[in-house]
């Protein structure tokens, strides 16, 4: 979905770490939702020099040029890594790999590559052949995002106590600690993983829950009793909280599902078999199941809050914008 975001590059919501440049040069390739949010939070933080940035269309260039996203905007993506101290894939993580091929010859040596994609396995397989000798490449992930996405789309506090997983996997050591420095002055809490526990841990927090939004919502959609206003009109409930899910964008999705299949498919079934549990339950008249089930399921609601991961306001996430996504 595209589409303007009324917030800002705004006020730091969150905790303020002082400001300090991290990287002289920072490139951004993709200047979407992740990108214009990393660098409206960098000069939040002070935290680069300079920024360049590149984006496939010719129409999101204008537009990240008009509003100053970055200091210079380059028409391709080689000449926008050239010379970067850091350079970050902010694209869809289907073409990560090509990415990386194109702006290999460009990275200068001792430089950080780095990318904010979804999934990770399949992404370290795509762009680590293509890493020239003498560049670090450090693989992260800010668990932040919304439903919006474009240039327009960021905001400076997405990241602000959000976790950021970083996943080096043997990369060098001070080039992954700079690289955590970096998002901890974004506002993220960083955490390091293995990718294939990344992308099952994911799939649970993240991937499946989205596809259950998408199919939930396909449901209404092919329902002939729900019709267009009766689906708006009667949206208060937990529907529209599933339709804002399923509101996000098609291409990086798609993309998320093809790339992490196994740990997505594991889910399911468990989801699937779980799902078959409770539709016996009711099916049987069987209460006590029932009731324990959802006594377990708000503990883990209230574990969340208590981690401050989300609100105990009930405004159902809808104003809390930055912790609708991932
Ligand atoms: P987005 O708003 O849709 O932006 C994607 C950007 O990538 C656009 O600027 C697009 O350019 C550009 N792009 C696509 N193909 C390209 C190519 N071949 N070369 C150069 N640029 C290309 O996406 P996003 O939400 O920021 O997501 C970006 C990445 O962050 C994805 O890998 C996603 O998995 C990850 N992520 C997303 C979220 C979330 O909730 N949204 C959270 C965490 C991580 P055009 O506009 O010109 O097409």
């Amino acid at each position: 979905m595209r589409s303007a975001s009324s917030r800002v590059c705004g006020e730091a919501r969150g905790a303020h770490r002082g400001r300090a440049v991290i990287y002289h040069r920072v490139a951004l390739i993709g200047l979407g939702l992740i990108a214009s949010s990393m660098a409206h939070a960098m000069r939040r933080a002070g935290a680069a020099g300079e920024i360049s940035g590149h984006a496939r269309s010719a129409e999101t260039r204008a537009v990240a040029r008009e509003i100053g996203l970055c200091d210079r905007v380059c028409d391709s993506a080689a000449e926008a890594a050239e010379g970067a101290d850091l350079v970050v894939l902010c694209t869809p993580v289907g073409v990560m790999g090509a990415v990386a091929a194109e702006i290999a010859p460009a990275l200068k040596p001792g430089a950080t590559l780095s990318d904010v994609g979804s999934v990770k396995r399949s992404v370290i397989r795509a762009v680590a052949p293509h890493v020239p000798p003498g560049v670090h490449f450090v693989p992260a992930h800010p668990l932040a995002g919304t439903e919006y996405s474009g240039p327009r789309a960021g905001f400076a506090t997405l990241f602000d106590n959000r976790w950021c997983i970083l996943v080096p996997e043997g990369a060098d050591r001070a080039a992954t600690d700079r690289l955590a420095a970096f998002w901890r002055a974004l506002g993220a809490n960083v955490d390091e993983m293995d990718a294939d526990h990344h992308d099952r841990v994911l799939a649970v927090v993240s991937h499946t829950p989205h596809l259950i939004a998408y199919t939930m919502v396909g449901v209404a959609e092919h329902l002939e009793i729900v019709t267009e206003s009766e689906v708006i009109k009667y949206s208060a409930s937990g529907f529209r909280d599933f339709t804002r899910i399923a509101a996000s964008d098609p291409v990086m999705w798609r993309d998320v599902f093809l790339s992490n299949r196994d740990a997505t498919l594991d889910i399911l079934g468990r989801f699937t078999e779980e799902l078959f549990v409770l539709q016996r339950a009711i099916r049987m008249g069987d209460g006590a199941l029932l009731h324990d089930y959802f006594t377990r399921t708000r503990a883990i609601r209230r574990g969340i809050i208590e981690a401050g991961q989300d609100t105990p306001v009930p405004d159902f996430g809808r104003s809390a914008v930055g912790q609708a996504g991932e």
